[in-house]
């Protein structure tokens, strides 16, 4: 695998790479008990920063929270824990990836009451999830013939490790049938959000994006993205999306911390507007990252220092 480092943070402590072992009977491998986050450090002029660090941090415990899994560790003590491991690493720009799982607890499903959590947190280099090239080119995606989970099954605003058979459900078919990525529908119909990334629809000048409701997980680049869109004066509503606004778009794209912000130039085979990168999703495009190369002011505090001064 390429995803690799010198050193995983492992329950408080740093230990070598290849001793971040677990066993066979592992709870988390059996039933899909697991909580994660997917986080990006970026370099930047004034050093290496953990995008969102603190919201990230929090929707691992939100997620473990649904659960009634506790997690043993504040998300302070997450954060340290997470630019220790950038720095042991002597990592500069990484995918950073915290886990927490139900471990060695027996095979019975509902593990007993008050079982901590295991938690890791592992960081290596990883460039875009969909390639540099779809930043700027754009990718063809299909509408997925599986939805996403109902609201009364598994929740969706968890990041657990069970929810993700939905999404290699999705994003397999879509790449079995040629496609970069697959885009799931809600179980009434309405557009949710792409195997791995949240979507969103451009048509007169107007940005939209699935709400909450739509059996979405609620992204973290989303939220930055409705934030710069707000701030450069553009409407941003989130509502649900009949399928076809897809088809009739001038833009649309899907964000994610992997993916980062991907332009989508077809759906179904359907030219999406040009059939190329739009100026709306270039300029929050360049917003996004200008936050990484000084060009955007971090008004929120967004940028967390890996070596604070
Ligand atoms: N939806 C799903 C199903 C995802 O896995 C991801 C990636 N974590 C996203 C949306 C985007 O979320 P974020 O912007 O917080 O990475």
């Amino acid at each position: 695998s390429t995803n690799t480092a010198d050193y995983i943070w492992s329950n408080g402590e740093m230990i070598a790479w290849q001793d971040a072992t677990v066993h066979v009977l592992t709870h988390a491998m059996h039933y899909g008990t697991s909580v994660f986050e997917g986080i990006r450090c970026y370099d930047t002029p004034n050093g290496p920063v953990v995008f969102r660090h603190r919201e990230h941090m929090q929707r691992l415990k939100d997620s473990a929270k649904i659960y009634r899994f506790p997690i043993p560790f504040s998300v302070d003590a997450l954060m340290e824990g997470c630019r220790e491991t950038l720095r042991v690493n002597q990592l500069r720009s990484a995918y950073i990836r915290p886990l927490g799982f139900v471990g060695n607890v027996g095979l019975g499903v509902c593990p007993p009451v008050d079982t901590e959590m295991d938690v890791i947190i592992a960081a290596f280099s990883w460039g875009s999830y969909l390639g540099e090239d779809a930043l700027a080119q754009g990718v063809d995606a299909m509408i997925s013939s599986w939805n996403r989970a109902a609201p009364n099954t598994i929740p969706t605003a968890a990041k657990a490790g069970g929810n993700y058979l939905s999404s290699l459900l999705v994003g397999g078919e879509a790449r079995r049938h040629g496609y970069a990525e697959g885009i799931a529908l809600d179980v009434r119909g309405f557009l949710s959000e792409g195997a791995g990334e949240n979507l969103f629809v451009i048509k007169n000048g107007v940005i939209s994006t699935p709400p909450a409701t739509s059996a979405i997980l609620p992204g973290i680049t989303r939220d930055s993205i409705i934030t710069l869109a707000k701030e450069q004066g553009y409407t941003v509503r989130e509502e649900p999306i009949a399928r076809e606004a897809l088809y009739l778009a001038d833009e649309v794209f899907m964000t994610g911390t992997a993916a980062e912000i991907v332009p989508v130039r077809s759906v179904d085979q359907i030219t999406v507007g040009e059939g190329q990168r739009g100026p709306i999703t270039a300029a929050l495009q360049q917003a996004f990252f200008g936050l990484f190369d000084g060009t955007t002011d971090d008004k929120w505090g967004w940028l967390d220092p890996v070596n604070p001064q």
